[in-house]
């Protein structure tokens, strides 16, 4: 009984030391979440600032290659349909020029517009009245014309053209019938997108890529002639869904193993441009805000758990006092039973669950015979070894976790037994009686007598009248000789057989 209420006495403070531990740990992985959260949605925006950023960028030198490439397209366009004014093969060929070559062919990176005949023969070249005969009949953008009279402008792999690293644009000669007279072909020279890359400020490892439609690198920034001309259609790991129109990809490109965010330009002309930067650039700065918010989250963290750790310590070590002093409170301190004033406590719960219950409460009241005689005899100090004794055979005799043995005074015990009939409390009367009995051997004399009283309260009724039952039972026993045990005879109402 007692036992049970000092668990749940101290229980309260356990389960505040547990609450604390949980409700931290909960803050703790909360507060964690969020943070986790708002670091991801700051990676996330700085990723699509990164992907606007090379978006906006390849599209603007896509819509620079394209309108030089159209405006270089025009002159080739008033070539080819200049080339079949009858009198062109009459006038001379300073005049031929004029009508022929605008200036944009004399721009700077452009190469000198040339037209060849149907057998591929160099006819006329705007750099220079007389050229050297030269035949490019085999040449693709040569030949494309001659097999395809739609093939419209032409742009050819990259490649040696007079001397400089170009891409050839071509378009063919038709007469009035559509019949193939030749092709009119010119050059954009590598220089242009060295100059165009070099006015923008890109960090080193970026990179710029501009590709035809068929998906043939034209050029790449930082330059490679190795990589300029491939065909990423040849590629096994890259796939032209990776990096759609206007879409953008995160990870290993198809040139360098570096992983980069590249976006793709959005224009319609016949080249598009990629874009691409470093993740390791493009997430930089996330990453040391990241780990920055990581370190203190981690510290404050580690404090909110630390400091929740101590307090759980700290309050478990207050309940373990606190218990302490209970127990010392309300323990006798020579034989180890419950004390007076626990046993007053517990008598009048039990008095009034019995109450409710309507069941029986037994009390047997227990006292040393002679014991003056014997404290006289052998001294107070061994008159106590045989209260410790008494109280042992007690305990030995009492074991019902509800039943409470006390020590009500000097040499005398008290011993409550929720839930008992008379018959049953007579049975650990004589029990405890026949310990005291045996453990003194009779030689010290050592004797109990024991008064016992069972009751089923009735509304109204105060324990103080079991008491008194129990004692006049004792007094009874002490009467009839000692060292026995008697039942209280109570008024035919209350009594419980
Ligand atoms: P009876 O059989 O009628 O009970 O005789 P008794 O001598 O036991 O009864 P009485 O009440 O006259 O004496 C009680 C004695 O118990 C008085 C006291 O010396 C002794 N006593 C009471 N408390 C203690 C205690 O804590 N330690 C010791 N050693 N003796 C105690
Ligand atoms: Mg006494
Ligand atoms: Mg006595």
């Amino acid at each position: 009984m007692s036992g049970w209420r000092e668990a749940t006495a101290r229980r309260p403070w356990r389960i505040s030391a547990k609450l604390l531990i949980i409700s931290s740990v909960v803050t703790v992985i909360g507060f964690s979440a969020v943070c986790v959260n708002v670091m991801l949605d700051m990676r996330r925006g700085e990723e699509a600032l990164a992907r606007q950023t090379l978006e906006n960028l390849a599209t603007s030198i896509d819509a620079d290659i394209s309108r030089n490439i159209d405006i270089y397209d025009l002159s080739l366009k008033a070539v080819a349909s200049n080339m079949l004014l009858p009198e062109i093969n009459t006038v001379s060929k300073p005049i031929r020029q004029l009508i022929l070559f605008d200036h944009a062919t004399t721009a700077k990176h452009f190469g000198a517009i040339q037209v060849f005949d149907a057998d591929g023969n160099l006819t006329i070249d705007a750099s220079t009245l007389d050229p050297v005969p030269e035949n490019r009949g085999s040449e693709d953008y040569f030949t494309v014309h001659r097999d395809n009279p739609n093939a419209g402008l032409f742009i050819s792999r990259p490649m040696l053209f007079r001397g400089a690293y170009s891409i050839v644009l071509s378009r063919r000669v038709s007469d009035t019938d559509g019949g193939f007279m030749g092709v009119v072909a010119g050059s954009i020279r590598f220089t242009y997108f060295h100059e165009l890359f070099e006015r923008l400020s890109l960090d080193p490892a970026d990179t710029i890529t501009v590709l035809k439609r068929d998906r043939t690198i034209m050029m790449r920034r930082p330059f490679d002639l190795d990589i300029i001309g491939r065909n990423l259609n040849d590629s096994q790991t890259w796939k032209a869904d990776n990096l759609r129109v206007g879409g953008s990809f995160a990870g290993q490109g198809p040139v360098d193993p570096t992983a980069r965010l590249y976006a793709r330009s959005s224009g319609t002309g016949p080249m598009f441009v990629v874009a691409g930067k470093p993740l390791s650039t493009v997430f930089a700065l996330w990453q040391k805000e990241a780990l920055r918010i990581g370190a203190v989250v981690l510290v404050l963290a580690l404090f909110v758990l630390g400091s929740a750790i101590m307090l759980a310590r700290e309050i478990g070590r207050r309940a373990d006092a606190e218990s302490k002093l209970e127990e010392m409170a309300t323990t006798d301190a020579l034989t180890g039973l419950r004390n007076r004033r626990k046993f007053d406590h517990v008598i009048d719960i039990e008095w009034r669950r019995a109450m409710r219950q309507k069941t029986q409460v037994a009390l047997l009241m227990i006292d040393a015979d002679h014991f003056k005689a014997y404290n006289d005899t052998f001294g107070h100090q061994a008159g106590d070894q045989v209260l410790v004794g008494i109280a042992i055979c007690i305990s030995d005799a009492v074991r019902r976790a509800g039943d409470c043995a006390a020590r009500y005074g000097g040499e005398e015990f008290a011993v409550l037994l929720p839930n008992t009939s008379a018959t049953d409390a007579l049975e650990i009367a004589e029990t405890i009686r026949a310990k005291v009995l045996g453990w003194s051997d009779g030689g010290a004399g050592s004797t109990v007598s024991c008064g016992i009283a069972s009751l089923a309260p009735t509304s109204g009724m105060d324990w103080a009248v079991l008491v008194a039952a129990a004692d006049k039972a004792l007094y009874a026993a002490k009467a009839g000789g000692r060292n026995q045990s008697v039942v209280a005879s109570l008024p035919k109402l209350s009594l419980v057989a």
